[in-house]
């Protein structure tokens, strides 16, 4: 795409964001049913006795006198860690029917088929965490066949070509364009998700202007860390914003330039897992980081071993399902003679 035609696309996407309402209560209609899988898949259960943080309020349910006890309604919160090879996507269903995808992996990465396979034929709401082709390419071809409702970005802007086809799918799907910032919530229908990163645009890393957020369900919380580095890490803690969290969804598939001590001692994931390609030429992920995890507590899983990772949870309990295994452990420490 030249610059050309490309320039008027984004200035009108950013002309729509800065007419839509960013602020703390972006309010949607949910619209919409979604199939559950039918595939069978090993179980794993967890309970926990979570500390609690200020935003971690549990949900206390005042019983309904009755003659005959009805029994207790389970509105289950689906998170799927897909496997895209080497990228990121996390697929949210909410009880209420509201499909939140964050990220898409690389073109043809597979997940429109992953899509398709779970009866999904729009989203309600689509993140993209940064514009990196690991993150947003996929997203360019779930744009392109599927309505969108809403679309977030944290309004860096890419001069690559995929970052110009992800404007111009936006376009053509006539999704709202949101930019949101820290201190933002991005509500859908009974989620909320705050944004913990970034507080502005600064400086041209991509990275480390990842959207980092986090998404509080009774008892259970889930962090979604997209691809930020230990930059974005300081920063949040030095504002107060690395907030314990049940699920971690790891930083930048694992690398070692993410997950540092200090950030994983506040979050302390009981679960922690990342999203990395077989093989993949970067490494990922590194020893120090599951080394890091597995310090804090964590129970470790990646799409690499496990495949797509399910976590379903009512909001006092959680299940994490992977396609495949269990959880892996950390790297043995080295002994020296
Ligand atoms: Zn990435």
């Amino acid at each position: 795409m030249n610059r050309i035609k490309f320039l008027p696309v984004l200035l009108a996407l950013i002309l729509l964001a800065s007419c839509t309402p960013v602020a703390n209560t972006l309010q949607t209609t949910v619209a919409g049913t979604f199939s559950a899988p039918t595939t069978a898949v090993p179980t794993i259960i967890s309970t926990f006795t979570p500390s609690l943080t200020c935003s971690d309020t549990p949900v206390i349910d005042t019983p309904v006198p009755s003659e005959t006890p009805t029994p207790t309604p389970i509105s289950l919160l689906k998170v799927y860690y897909v496997d895209v090879g080497q990228g990121d996507s996390e697929l949210v269903l909410a009880p209420d029917g509201g499909i939140v995808l964050i990220d898409g992996g690389e073109p043809d990465s597979g997940i429109i088929a992953f899509l398709q396979d779970h009866g999904i034929s729009h989203i309600d709401l689509m993140i993209a965490t940064h514009p990196h082709s690991d993150h947003i390419g996929g997203l360019t071809q779930v744009l392109n066949s599927m309505p969108v409702t809403r679309v977030i970005s944290n309004g860096q802007i890419s001069t690559s070509s995929t970052f110009a086809h992800f404007l111009d799918a936006v376009a053509a799907d006539k999704a709202a364009f949101i930019i949101v910032k820290r201190g933002d919530s991005i509500s859908q229908g009974m989620l909320d998700f705050a944004v913990l990163n970034p507080l502005d645009i600064g400086g041209t890393d991509l990275n480390s202007n990842s959207l980092v957020l986090r998404l509080v369900y009774g008892r259970v919380s889930f962090l979604f860390m997209g691809d930020a580095d230990k930059a974005a890490e300081a920063n949040m803690i030095t504002a107060g914003f690395a907030a314990l969290s049940t699920i971690l969804k790891v930083g930048h598939h694992g690398s070692d330039t993410a997950s540092s001590p200090a950030f994983l001692a506040l979050i302390k994931p009981a679960v922690a897992i990342y999203t990395a390609g077989v093989g993949n030429t970067f490494g990922h992920p590194k020893a120090i980081t599951l080394t890091d995890l597995a310090a804090v507590g964590a129970q470790i899983y990646g799409t690499d071993l496990n495949g797509t990772v399910l976590v379903s949870t009512d909001g006092q309990t959680y299940q994490v399902m992977p396609a495949k295994g269990g959880p892996r452990l950390p790297p043995l420490p080295t002994v020296t003679p």
